[in-house]
């Protein structure tokens, strides 16, 4: 049967140019950052929460599968289509529609760049603390989505706990509001922490009330080296118990040292470097001073080569140099990453470490880590070159067996990249069976058809 009809319905709902069919473009959305490929049948650009209400009413209708989108930057499949379903982009829901510094609130559209709400926010003094390495093209919705973070986290917590509320349309088509415009709440259950990290699954998030922090006056930068993995490492634990929560505490492993090397990025590391740790630490100038010897004393210990510190602009970016450059160091190793993103309780990141160095040995495979040390969260490499079969198996076992010592650990499958396409057949080592299928029955209340991002997050 033909589509027409339904197109016709829909550029009825959404004007014209907000139906797109046009193969080109549907080339455009057909993936995210993940190496996988599907075209979906159609790209809808909604302006309005009443828009994605009519949009799902018509999927319903149509038993389409639909697709939420941000900026497509996930690296799990997230916003992969599926055949024969609808994207449903929020490029043009990118209002912000509220920003109340007294109430420390912003009431958002989901398609706004997650860097815009920090940057206004920081005009009243404020800060949306969240701050994923995206930030400068990502979509809220998709932080939203996601439950994303980065550095900052480790003393703000990630996008989850800097949400007050949410509208959204249910993949039953019912419209509901979460939360309050309130910094306290004690109202109902708290369907607003269920949503946020649900990965559009449950429904399409179509406004959020977000909370608001006051901006540190100032923030200073600590470069330590390290003459081992496990120095680092040990470091990292005698920082988190100790009382002053870093601004950012970020590691690098050795083999992310080598690559800089290669790269002709660790000019002004020791020779003798194997790890590195970046920290921050932020407040008032006269509590950056103090909160900074308190980090300096944590780090300083058995294995440390060198610790340079930087207050001014100018000597933090000096010093972040080499954690800049990494990126482009790590795509010279191999032509593909495929990257985990464990996490870990701190006390376990030495062991954790340690145990990928064995993978990487055992499977035969150069494993690059690196990532958010004080939250335990490390982004785990694997370099692997896609038309070597014989290496993709290797590092096909390598994932499974590094999933197996995270959970053995006490771990988690992902700190904040999310589940998506690529990582839900792993769900049954961390969750036992009644858990996945109270998930699962979720899951049918609030979308009974299966047309909300199907193939995502739970396991078939
Ligand atoms: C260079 C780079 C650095 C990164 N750094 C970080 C980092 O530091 N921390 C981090 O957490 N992640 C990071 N990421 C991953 C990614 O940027 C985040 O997951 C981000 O939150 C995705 O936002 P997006 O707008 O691109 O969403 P998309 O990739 O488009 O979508 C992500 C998920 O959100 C769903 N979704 C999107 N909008 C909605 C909506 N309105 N309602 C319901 N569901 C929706 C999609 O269906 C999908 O499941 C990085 C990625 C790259 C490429």
């Amino acid at each position: 049967m033909t589509d027409e009809p339904l197109f016709r319905e829909l550029r009825t709902l959404l004007g014209e140019d907000r139906v797109q069919t046009d193969p080109s473009v549907l080339s455009l959305y057909a993936q995210d950052e993940t190496p996988r490929h599907c075209r979906p049948d159609a790209v809808l650009f909604p302006a309005s929460h009443d828009q994605v209400a009519g949009i799902v009413r018509l999927a319903r209708q149509a038993q389409r599968p639909l697709i939420p989108r941000g900026a497509g930057s996930g690296n799990v499949g997230g916003a992969m289509p599926a055949p024969g379903s609808w994207v449903v982009s929020f490029e043009c829901m990118n209002h912000i529609l509220e920003f109340r510094p007294e109430d420390r609130y912003m009431v958002v559209e989901p398609g706004v760049v997650t860097d815009d709400i920090d940057k206004l926010a920081r005009s009243a003094g404020l800060m949306y603390a969240p701050d994923p390495g995206s930030g400068a093209y990502c979509r809220i919705g998709g932080n939203l989505a996601m439950n994303a973070a980065g550095p900052r986290c480790v003393k703000y917590g990630a996008t989850r706990d800097h949400v007050l509320g949410l509208r959204a349309v249910l993949g039953d088509g019912r419209e509901i509001r979460t939360g309050s415009r309130t910094s306290k709440y004690a109202t109902g259950y708290d369907l607003t922490r269920l949503l946020v990290g649900s990965e559009g699954t449950l429904a399409m998030i179509t406004e959020a009330t977000l909370r608001l922090v006051p901006a540190p006056e100032q923030v200073a930068s600590i470069r330590v080296c390290y003459d081992s993995n496990s120095a680092a490492c040990q470091a990292v634990q005698r920082v988190m118990a100790q009382p002053i929560l870093p601004y950012a505490l970020e590691f690098m492993d050795r083999r992310s040292i080598d690559a800089l090397r290669d790269f002709g990025a660790a000019e002004g590391l020791p020779a003798r470097t194997a790890a590195v740790l970046m920290v921050e630490a932020d407040g008032s100038r006269d509590e950056v001073v103090q909160r900074m010897l308190a980090l300096e004393r944590a780090l300083s210990g058995h294995g440390m080569l060198e610790i340079q510190s930087g207050f001014s602009k100018a000597e933090m970016a000096h010093l972040w140099v080499a954690r800049k450059s990494l990126s482009h160091a790590v795509k010279a190793i191999a032509p593909r990453k495929i990257n985990e993103d464990v996490v870990v309780p701190v006390s376990c990141l030495d062991a954790l470490v340690q145990s990928i160095d064995e993978l990487g040995h055992r499977y035969r495979l150069p494993i690059v880590s690196f990532g958010h040390a004080g939250n335990g969260n490390l982004h785990v490499n694997l370099m692997v070159h896609p038309d070597d079969p014989a290496e993709m198996e290797r590092a096909a076992d390598c994932r499974r067996a590094l999933v197996e010592k995270v959970l053995a650990l006490g771990g988690s499958l992902s700190g904040e990249h999310g589940i998506g396409s690529e990582k839900r057949q792993y769900l049954p080592l961390e969750f036992d069976r009644p858990s996945l299928e109270f998930m699962a029955q979720i899951k049918s209340l609030f979308d009974p058809m299966g047309i909300m991002n199907p193939g995502k997050k739970l396991p078939d």
